[in-house]
C-alpha cells in the first residue's frame, strides 16, 4: 500500500536546512465539527471542512518523522489499535496496518519502526499518543517503539494522570502506562533542546502543558503546531478548538507563534488537516494568511 483510502499518500516529504522530514499518514479520525471549531458558527466553518451525517468532519493524524544528525525522531503516534470496535465508530478512526498506519507510514518512508531513536509526543491525548503503545495477538499491552527515549512534558504526564470529568475521555491511560512500567519516559519541563536541530516550546491551551516542535537547519525553521493549530482552517487567530481548555490560552500562544513565523518564513506542519501537511504565512498579509506550497 502506497496510498491511504483517501488517496493521499503514506508519507510525504520535503527538507528544513540540510535535515529531511517527513509527514506520516497514520490514519483518520472523525470529529465533531462544532468541537473541532469552538464558537465559529457552522456555516462558516463547513465551507473550509465539510462535515458528515453526523456532523463529523475527517482529520487526519498526521505525524512527524524527523531525521535529526543525531536521531531519528517521531512526532506522535496516532490512535493506535487499542480502541475497540465502539471506540474506533464513536471517533471514526481508520487506521488498519501492521500493526497501525503509523508503522506503513514509516516503512513508506524508507525507515522501519525499529529505527526510531526519540518519540516525541506534543501531549497525551489520545490521537497523540494511542500509538505509544499497541495489543498483540495475545492481548498484552507493549510498548510500541521499545529502543526509543520517549519525550513529552513533565506536567503533561501527570494532568493526564488528573482523570477529572472534563479530560478523562481524552486521554487513556493503556496509551502510556506501559511507558512508564518499561522506564522510558524522559520528562522535560519548559523549552528544551532534543536532539541537534529539534527542541520543544511551550504552546499552552489546548492542555496546559501542550508543546510544539521546532527544527532548524541551516537557518531554516519548520514548526509542528500540533493541537494550537490543528488544521489550516484554524489559522485565523479567533478559530480555537472546543475541545481547547484554555482558548485564550491558545489564542495567546497562536498570536506568539504566528508573530516568528511570519518574521522568519517558519514551514509550519498541520498534525490534523485532511489533506494539506505544512505551508507558510503570507509575509504581506497583516491577518494570519496561509499559502500552501
Ligand atoms: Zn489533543
Amino acid at each position: 500500500m502506497t496510498e491511504t483510502q483517501d488517496g493521499l499518500p503514506l508519507s510525504r516529504s520535503t527538507t528544513v536546512g540540510s535535515i529531511r522530514i517527513h509527514g506520516i499518514e497514520a490514519g483518520v479520525q472523525l470529529l465533531d465539527g462544532g468541537a473541532m471549531f469552538g464558537v465559529v458558527p457552522k456555516p462558516l466553518w463547513e465551507r473550509r471542512i465539510p462535515a458528515d451525517h453526523r456532523n463529523r468532519i475527517p482529520l487526519a493524524m498526521r505525524c512527524l518523522l524527523i531525521e535529526a544528525p543525531g536521531a531519528l525522531v517521531l512526532v506522535d503516534t496516532g490512535a493506535g489499535n487499542k480502541g475497540d470496535e465502539k471506540f474506533r465508530d464513536i471517533y471514526g478512526i481508520s487506521n488498519q496496518g501492521d500493526p497501525t498506519r503509523l508503522e506503513d507510514g514509516i516503512r513508506h518512508a524508507g525507515f522501519a519502526p525499529s529505527d526510531i531513536d526519540i518519540v516525541l509526543n506534543t501531549h497525551l491525548h489520545f490521537d497523540h499518543a494511542g500509538g505509544d503503545t499497541f495489543v498483540d495477538e495475545a492481548g498484552e499491552i507493549r510498548v510500541a517503539f521499545p529502543g526509543a527515549r520517549h519525550v513529552v512534558q513533565r506536567g503533561e504526564l501527570s494532568f493526564a494522570h488528573g482523570q477529572n470529568e472534563r479530560i478523562r475521555a481524552s486521554y487513556i491511560l493503556e496509551n502510556f502506562e506501559a511507558v512508564t512500567r518499561a522506564d522510558l519516559w524522559d520528562l522535560v519541563e519548559g523549552a528544551v533542546v532534543i536532539t541537534e536541530g529539534v527542541s520543544v516550546m511551550p504552546t499552552p491551551g489546548h492542555t496546559p502543558f501542550h508543546h510544539s516542535v521546532l527544527i532548524e537547519s541551516d537557518g531554516e525553521v519548520a514548526c509542528y503546531l500540533a493541537d494550537v493549530c490543528p488544521t489550516t482552517a484554524h489559522v485565523p487567530l479567533p478559530w480555537i478548538m472546543g475541545y481547547d481548555l484554555e482558548p485564550l490560552v491558545t489564542l495567546e500562544s497562536k498570536r506568539g507563534l504566528w508573530r516568528r513565523a511570519k518574521e522568519e518564513d517558519w514551514l509550519l506542519v498541520f498534525e490534523h488537516d485532511p489533506r494539506t501537511p505544512w505551508g507558510r504565512l503570507d509575509p504581506d498579509s497583516d491577518a494570519p494568511k496561509l499559502l500552501v506550497e
